[in-house]
């Protein structure tokens, strides 16, 4: 089994935990909207480490913003509010949004246009992926001929996500919701790829949670396009037939799996912590894909998202 995750490394709340996630903890903030706070935490093969990455999940919290205002146009989104509910801890700065709550679809939307990961394995197993059949040939990071809808389940802390056909997925929310989510799972990758590619960044895949309003329609929630729910390549030197350096927990995952971890997956064992190396390449990586996607450094973003947020000053009126 896994631990459960840690606490927050964040100040006492002064609003009820609603839950806690493997990164984003969720505060009620009532009126049916929420804080949903994204800590430092890092998993890795649906494990949370020990070890934390220094402005992760600021980072996730900012370029998730970003993209939201992307796809503004293509479907409505979470998002309430940037600044921070009164009375936050200083450590939510930046790494906080107000969102409304919602009633979350029980599946993962992901969308492949490169086969990797789960994706490969799948296919060198049945030539399948979700159920659906693929051509032969295709090998490690290959393109696919159209992006596909590959759904999973959405398993709790400690189980990890399965794979579901079309068929599964009509069977447990039913056929039109089943429909519109995977043509809405299609159009974020579609408009997500080309904003990506016009920036040097391959999307392989990624993953969207969706909740839906009162009134039944889709509402794009939790975390958007960031590197913990999607693979950016970088353009320049890709070739199928390898695995792609990727914007990700590739140095977390090299590490814990090489002979310098003394970790073995199979054991059941916690993994042990990151040595700061590891760490610090990491924690460039992320800053690295947020200024190749959003052009801005993460330093003058974070700088503006303070500038958005702080508490305007009481005008003094005193005479
Ligand atoms: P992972 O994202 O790695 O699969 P997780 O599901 O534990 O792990 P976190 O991102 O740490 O995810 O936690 C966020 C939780 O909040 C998720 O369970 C997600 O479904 C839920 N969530 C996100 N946005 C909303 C929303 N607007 N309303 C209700 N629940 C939400
Ligand atoms: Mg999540």
């Amino acid at each position: 089994m896994t631990p459960t995750p840690e606490p927050d490394p964040v100040d006492p709340a002064p609003y009820p935990l609603i839950a806690r996630g493997k990164v984003r903890s969720l505060y009620d903030l009532g009126d049916s909207t929420m804080a949903m706070v994204a800590s430092d935490r890092i998993s890795a093969f649906d494990i949370v480490l020990d070890t934390l990455v220094p402005d992760k999940g600021a980072v996730l919290t900012q370029l998730s913003l970003w993209w939201f205002d992307q796809l503004a146009d293509l479907a409505p989104n979470h998002v309430v509010s940037r600044q921070l509910p009164p009375g936050a801890p200083a450590d939510w700065a930046d790494r906080t949004m107000v969102v409304r709550r919602l009633e979350m679809v029980g599946v993962e939307c992901v969308a492949r246009g490169y086969l990797t990961g789960s994706g490969i394995r799948s296919y060198r197993e049945s030539t399948t992926l979700c159920g659906i059949a693929l051509p032969p040939g295709l090998t490690e990071s290959s393109r696919l001929a159209e992006p596909l809808f590959t759904p999973t389940t959405k398993a709790g802390v400690g189980d990890h996500d399965e794979p579901m056909t079309f068929a599964e997925v009509v069977e447990a929310v039913g056929g039109p919701l089943a429909e519109q989510l995977r043509e809405l799972t299609l159009a974020v990758y579609d408009r997500a790829a080309t904003i990506a590619a016009e920036r040097g960044i391959l999307l392989a895949d990624t993953k969207i949670e969706v909740g839906r309003d009162p009134d039944g329609t889709l509402v794009l929630a939790d975390e958007l396009l960031t590197p913990d729910s999607s693979r950016f390549w970088p353009a320049d030197g890709y070739g199928p037939g390898r695995v792609q350096p990727s914007y990700d927990k590739q140095f977390v995952r090299d590490w814990l799996t090489s002979p310098a971890s003394g970790w073995d997956r199979a054991s059941g064992q916690a993994p042990p912590p990151l040595p700061d190396e590891v760490v610090r390449r990491t924690r460039a990586r992320y800053l690295e894909a947020f200024q190749r996607l959003t052009g801005v450094p993460w330093e003058t973003a974070r700088a503006r998202s303070r500038a958005d947020t702080a508490t305007p000053e009481v005008p003094d009126v005193s005479i």
